[in-house]
């Protein structure tokens, strides 16, 4: 009997008390990179940690259960869950991306284009006639970012994958942002979902790794069969990391989007401040499809200073608490500057083109106290004046 259990008791409990050897309540770390077989005409359940390690198992397991996957797959790292779906794809088809996705796959994609890997085109998906355009080339593929990163723009997960299906194309979802406990693209339509496991399903900046989660069994095995052939797993260590991460992930967003709503708030009132990008302030253009598609707006935001590009850096670079750092989702504040950190390999009229201007600033939202966080900015914004 599989009675449906609340997220957040599927988290704590994934694996637990499934070790087949010496009942260990946590799952024991497997790093052996191969496994003795009974006779040479048969194998036993592991043969070779390239193709298959009971802790990546563990974890794909435990990921295809919280998206409501068929089976998933673990990867070294975020980038190479999205170049692993890519596999899936022949050199002329062609894939439709978000204009203001994460630079890194912005990167890849181009550079995978500029090789005749397939094509390539950048779409701002919440402009529905720009959408309904691209869909008329008959697309194999479209990859959906939503919130986007670094401006936390939402797009309907539910329309694009009705319409994506019209037109015979794959939809995938990267979640990075929000993780299952927040939104589930697969029962929204989506046919594969990928993570940047560095993020909050890990949760505390110390491994890289990624994760495709695929709806269908049958695309499952083909993304396994792929990750064994061109070596793209995840090591077991880190596997076994992210697992130990993915207990807390519930109470880790719950804290730190309590935290995030906050310091929303607070930075909407000050004068200081030009814009403030965050689903979960009712003045967000994002607000209402926030309310429908995700169950909670997540715990990163960005905003924008009215005293310009050099008063941002000044405020990234001195701050209290939050780390000046290119990553999220970890149980530690950061802030970054975009445009010259995590977007500085896009070209500059690309960037400008998606809105990411030089004196945005954005927060991953930590799980500190929230009244110390927002100590930290208000002596931060009397510091730059
Ligand atoms: C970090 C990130 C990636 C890339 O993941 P890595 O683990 O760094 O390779 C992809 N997409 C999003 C949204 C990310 O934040």
């Amino acid at each position: 009997m599989t009675d449906k259990k609340h997220i957040s008791t599927q988290t704590v409990q994934a694996e637990i008390g499934a070790d087949p050897a010496f009942g260990s309540v946590p799952p024991p770390l497997y790093l052996s990179s191969t496994y003795l077989w009974p006779s040479v005409a048969q194998k036993g359940p592991y043969d070779y940690g390239r193709t298959n390690n009971p802790n990546r198992d563990g974890l794909a397991r435990a990921l295809a259960t919280l998206e409501g996957g068929a089976g998933a797959v673990i990867t070294s790292s975020g980038m190479s869950a999205i170049d692993l779906v890519f596999n899936l794809l022949k050199a002329d088809d062609l894939i439709i991306a978000p204009h203001d996705c994460y630079g890194g796959t912005h990167r890849l994609l181009t550079h995978r284009a500029q090789q005749g890997r397939m094509r390539v085109e950048f779409v701002d998906q919440g402009n529905a006639d720009a959408l309904g355009q691209a869909l008329g080339k008959k697309p194999a593929l479209i990859l959906i970012e939503t919130p986007s990163n670094p401006l936390m723009r939402l797009v309907d997960i539910a329309a694009i994958c009705k319409a994506a299906k019209a037109v015979g194309a794959i939809t995938m979802v990267d979640n990075t942002f929000l993780s299952p406990v927040r939104q589930q693209p697969l029962t929204l339509g989506a046919d594969v979902v990928i993570h940047s496991t560095t993020k909050y399903l890990n949760g505390h900046s110390d491994i890289i790794g990624g994760a495709v989660i695929a709806k269908t069994a049958d695309m499952a095995d083909q993304l396994a069969w792929w990750a064994n052939c061109i070596g793209v797993t995840g090591a077991a260590f880190d596997s076994h990391q992210t697992l130990r991460g993915l207990r807390t992930l519930a109470l880790r967003m719950d804290k730190a989007e309590a935290n995030a709503l906050a310091i929303a708030k607070w930075l909407h009132k000050q004068r200081a401040v030009s814009k403030v990008y965050y689903p979960g302030l009712k003045s967000d253009p994002g607000h209402k499809l926030m309310k429908r598609q995700q169950s909670g707006p997540g715990a990163m935001l960005s905003f924008e200073l009215k005293a310009g590009a050099k008063a941002a850096t000044d405020l990234a670079e001195n701050i209290d608490i939050f780390g000046l750092a290119a990553s999220l989702g970890g149980v530690e504040s950061l802030i970054c500057q975009p445009s010259t950190m995590t977007h500085r390999g896009m070209a500059e009229e690309a960037r400008r083109e998606a809105g990411i201007t030089d004196d945005l600033l954005r927060i991953s939202v930590g799980i500190e106290d929230s009244a110390d966080l927002i100590k930290a900015l208000e002596d931060g914004f009397a510091q730059i004046g």
